[in-house]
């Protein structure tokens, strides 16, 4: 049927996933927003995803959502185990559940000026000032798009974060709600990137994910064999398995625009808020909403995230390094969490470190590899690329 409706909105937002909803937030803390005319396109389900993420504190809406936090967390590795406590931070763990509950429900309904229509996106013409956005069931006029679909092509992606991972209940009290394990790389085998992360939701309920750094995700059976595993060591045989997840996030720098090809502007994943080094983007994505709203209301240029600065260049060592040295990580990851507090860690991956803290943390590392990174970084020799296949990870993608 083609699209026929012209309908006009002050701006359209594309996506009704995190980055969609957090810029909606953000925007909607200015008085002004009450008067705009908002267009939220998206297939309006819940998402089954959840949120980690570190901060400080936070506003009454978000601590809301949140599931559980943690005033500690841990490292292990052969024979380290590192516990420690995250000073001012907590660790935040927010549900998908309790995400879309919110926005989908108590959040939309407090903003009658934000029109949900339960509709996909297939293009986006025009320019700044003057975009048409077209879906499957009309054509809408808009001055101002912010975007975070996929509308075109995916990019190819060289190196993902894959995992699976299992909300169980244990019969027995085993975890211990007061500390959550960043990694675990006891289970790190064969030369591959990889540990177990656990979230303890309770004493007898947890996240039990296993973690993949590398260009080719596996079948199912494969991450569930090695949880089952791992559950049996750690836990015991005496639990049910409440839920399962499986995710992917792109490991790529260099790949995600802030704007789109008609200069709409694009949010989340879309616009490269992911940090490709850690799969971490909820904080990013928070700051980049915030940025953008105040660059709404006051016509000012917005502070984005910046692909091209010193934390770009470490990331993009690491990422050298896991694409190419995939049995070194565990020990980059041992030596780092051994010799560094915490706190200094989620700092320096949060980019808020200063320089020497950043040459005391390389100073740790094992060096030799991180030279032949830099050398093959600085000369622009190519990698040694791993084979993909492309067919598998897109199957997967569009799962
Ligand atoms: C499983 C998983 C777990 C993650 N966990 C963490 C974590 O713990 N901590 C962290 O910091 N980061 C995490 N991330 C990374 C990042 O925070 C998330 O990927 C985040 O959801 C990205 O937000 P987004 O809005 O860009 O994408 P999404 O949240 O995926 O939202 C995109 C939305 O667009 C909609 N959409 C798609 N196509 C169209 C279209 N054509 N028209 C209209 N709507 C469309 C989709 O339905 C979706 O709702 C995780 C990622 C994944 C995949």
């Amino acid at each position: 049927m083609e699209p026929q409706q012209k309908k006009l909105f002050d701006m359209i937002v594309i996506g009704d996933g995190l980055a969609g909803f957090l810029l909606l937030y953000e925007l909607s803390r200015y008085p002004a927003f009450a008067n705009q005319r908002v267009l939220l396109l998206g297939d309006g389900k819940e998402k089954q995803r959840s949120w980690c993420f570190w901060d400080n504190d936070l506003e009454p809406e978000l601590q809301k959502m949140v599931n559980t936090s943690w005033k500690e967390l841990s490292f292990k590795s052969d024979d380290v185990t590192v516990r420690q406590d995250l000073g001012k931070l907590n660790y935040y763990y927010i549900p998908g559940k309790s995400f879309f509950e919110y926005f989908n429900e108590e959040f939309l309904s407090e903003h009658p000026n934000i029109h949900f229509q339960k509709d996909i996106a297939l293009n986006i013409s025009g320019s700044a000032g003057n975009f048409k956005v077209t879906t499957g069931n009309g054509v809408y006029e808009t001055p101002k798009v912010y975007n975070s679909a996929f509308l075109g092509e995916r990019p190819q992606i060289d190196l993902w974060q894959h995992f699976r991972g299992w909300f169980i209940e244990s019969d027995e009290a085993v975890f211990d709600p007061g500390n959550a394990r960043l990694m675990d790389f006891t289970v790190a085998r064969n030369g591959e990137c990889r540990f177990m992360y656990i979230l303890p939701l309770s004493e007898k309920q947890a996240l039990i994910e296993l973690t993949y750094f590398s260009p080719q995700p596996y079948e199912m059976s494969v991450y569930d064999k090695e949880i089952a595993g791992y559950i049996s060591e750690h836990v015991g045989e005496n639990y049910k398995i409440l839920e399962k997840e499986y995710g992917q996030i792109p490991m790529q720098q260099g790949v995600f625009r802030h704007s789109g090809k008609n200069d709409e502007t694009n949010l989340g994943t879309l616009a490269g808020m992911v940090k490709a080094s850690t799969g971490y983007a909820f904080q990013r994505i928070r700051n980049d909403s915030k940025e953008l709203a105040r660059a709404y209301f006051t016509g000012k240029k917005p502070k984005r995230f910046n692909e091209k600065d010193r934390f770009a260049f470490y990331d993009s060592l690491l990422l050298w390094i896991i694409r190419n040295h995939p049995q070194t990580c565990k020990r980059i990851f041992t030596q780092l969490f051994q010799r560094r507090k915490m706190e200094t860690i989620l700092r320096f991956l949060d980019q808020k470190t200063n320089i020497w803290e950043e040459a005391n943390i390389f100073a740790r590392l094992p060096i030799r590899i991180f030279l032949k990174a830099l050398y093959y970084r600085l000369t622009g020799k190519s990698f040694a690329r791993p084979q993909y296949d492309y067919h598998v990870l897109r199957e997967l993608q569009n799962a």
